[in-house]
């Protein structure tokens, strides 16, 4: 335990940036430069500031990045007709669609029509299919963050019981795949579980992607659990997890704080994913 109790996801976020950057100068040499597009549609002001972050990390890693603000009212043709413009442009390596979308889109068309081989995001089917199939390289971001961080720290899974709180596309299910390929022991809860704490009681790695405010309390964790909290909420004092955060770092063996655990890693790995789709088109 001791000073690794806490798992510091900017500093493992950091070194993975380094390796993008790396591999981004190699690329320069063939005149190549990795290029990663977001759509942003409406002015959602949480949107705002992850893709704003997603931007300053391109250009700490040396991907060229374009920001494609559409208005609220952007019509299911128009958004589609500007995806299809990005599968065409050579240049353009990864495509974002930021979510949530407004009402008027139908979100599942959107991640459809985007071409799976420039699906950084990888929520297209197909990659969600080839994870749960365990082949792909674009893996959604905050699971495969989450993974590295794991590896990094040298947590060991192999025959752990993994509990994740939360069935979402975008978190709760891939996490769960990706711990299951690692060979833990994995248990899906989600808001119709009964008896949640028998469940994360029973966890060695307890995965909180909720969504809800310090809702993991320290009388249902595992004395010498690692724990990692997915949630991100703004409250007067600052961010929150899906963790309560002081109560159970008391009891754990790993946790990652919240800011500065797997917000970092998310952003890294969209570079990451960003680089290896340029790799696999252009490389
Ligand atoms: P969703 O709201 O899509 O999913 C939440 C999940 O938690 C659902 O599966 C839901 O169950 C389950 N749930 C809700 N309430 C309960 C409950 N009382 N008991 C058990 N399960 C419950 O959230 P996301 O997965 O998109 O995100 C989760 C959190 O992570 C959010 O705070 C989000 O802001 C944050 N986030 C952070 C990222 C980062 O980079 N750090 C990236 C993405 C998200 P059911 O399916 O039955 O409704």
């Amino acid at each position: 335990v001791g000073e690794n109790k806490i798992l510091n996801g900017k500093q493992v976020a950091k070194s993975l940036e380094a390796e993008v950057r790396a591999k981004a100068e190699k690329l320069q040499e063939q005149d190549i430069v990795p290029g990663l597009s977001v759509i942003l549609v409406g002015d959602d002001p949480a949107s705002e500031v992850y893709v704003s972050y997603k931007e300053k990390a391109c250009q700490r890693v040396g991907i060229n990045s374009e920001v494609i603000n559409l208005p609220a009212d952007t019509s299911q043709e128009e958004l589609l007709a500007k995806v299809e413009k990005l599968n065409q442009a050579n240049e353009v390596d990864g495509i974002l669609v930021q979510l949530p979308l407004p009402e008027q889109i139908d979100e599942e068309e959107v991640i459809e029509t985007i071409d799976p081989a420039k699906d950084v995001d990888g929520f297209h089917p197909v990659n969600v299919g080839k994870l749960v199939a365990s082949s792909t390289e674009l893996i959604p971001c905050t699971p495969k963050g989450i993974m590295e961080l794991l590896n990094r720290y040298n947590i060991d899974l192999v025959g752990q019981e993994a509990v994740v709180v939360g069935r979402s596309n975008i978190v709760g299910k891939p996490i769960a795949n990706l711990l299951l390929q690692a060979n833990a022991t994995v248990t899906i809860c989600h808001s119709r579980t009964q008896n949640l704490t028998k469940h994360t009681k029973e966890a060695d790695i307890l995965v909180a992607a909720v969504g809800q405010q310090e809702f993991i309390t320290a009388d249902m964790v595992k004395e010498g659990a690692t724990v990692i909290d997915v949630g991100i909420h703004r409250t007067g004092d600052g961010l929150v997890g899906d963790v309560a955060f002081e109560e159970v770092q008391e009891k754990v063996a790993a946790i990652t704080p919240v800011p500065g655990g797997v917000g970092p890693l998310t952003i890294a790995s969209l570079m990451e994913n960003t680089l290896v789709a340029c790799q696999q088109r252009r490389g």
